[in-house]
């Protein structure tokens, strides 16, 4: 099932379900028990959230192989972990905001995420799936300057803006073999299958839920593939993921 966050001109955060064109509202928690309602909403009538509201957005960098060859790196021999803090997260169709006070190199990064279910602490790698509720679309958007110059990775990823996601978490997924795109301008820059991930999904989990307490809503960002590239100030920049849809934002 498909679940997306929304709001409508009453302010109030809901939770609904894309069907025929409409958005059908969900009552109870998509974290534990919920029902489909009757209740729907035109999509033009509501406003997209980010999809879940998380304690910490988990990203792993150098996590394929042709990335790692085109930014001159070694191959990991273990997940790079690095934190993107909530305040950068948007919904799809909010604006990446471009940091020019400090930046002039700023690029997308498409990625596969992938929102926690339930507490996940020392999990081993063969039940690391039941604790993933599903999977979203993540935008790394990354201050590439910035990310040279300092020794840490928590300007160059951490501005406000910088983690767009969505628009919906798919929660039937097999993360195993998906095609992955992002679009700047409508131009396909990066295109391959999340079965090229050095590390895979259940590998990422079980390693981050031993060094952290992953919570319901946390999302882990699987890392990019080749073809990362800068934006600027009105581009449009779409990741598209297969059996998730697209996520598009436009930069300001
Ligand atoms: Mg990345």
């Amino acid at each position: 099932m498909k679940f997306l966050r929304f709001e409508t001109h009453d302010k109030k955060a809901r939770y609904g379900t894309p069907a025929y064109g409409k958005i059908r509202e969900l009552e109870g928690d998509v974290f534990g028990k919920f029902r489909i309602t009757e209740h729907t909403f035109d999509p033009e009538e509501v406003r997209l959230l980010p999809p879940v509201t998380p304690t910490k957005i988990v990203a792993v960098g150098l996590n394929y192989k042709d990335h790692a060859i085109e930014m001159g790196r070694e191959l990991p021999e273990e997940p790079r972990l690095f934190i993107k803090p909530g305040t950068s997260l948007i919904a799809h169709g909010d604006k990446i905001i471009y940091p020019n006070h400090m930046s002039s190199h700023v690029d997308y990064e498409g990625e596969l995420a992938l929102v926690i279910g339930k507490e996940a602490k020392h999990v081993e790698e063969r039940e690391a799936l039941d604790y993933v509720l599903g999977y979203t679309c993540l935008n790394d958007v990354t201050a590439r300057d910035l990310q040279a110059k300092d020794i840490q990775f928590t300007r160059a990823k951490g501005f406000d803006t910088f983690a767009p996601v969505g628009p919906v978490v798919e929660t039937e997924l097999d993360p195993g073999d998906l095609e992955i795109s992002t679009y700047l301008n409508g131009e396909r820059k990066q295109h391959s299958s999340t079965r090229n991930l050095l590390f895979s999904v259940p590998r990422l989990v079980s390693f981050i839920s031993k060094v952290m307490t992953l919570l319901p809503g946390d999302i882990v960002s699987t890392g990019t593939p080749a073809g990362v590239g800068p934006m600027k100030s009105g581009d449009k920049v779409e990741v598209e993921i297969e059996g998730i849809g697209i996520l598009t934002n436009y930069v300001e």
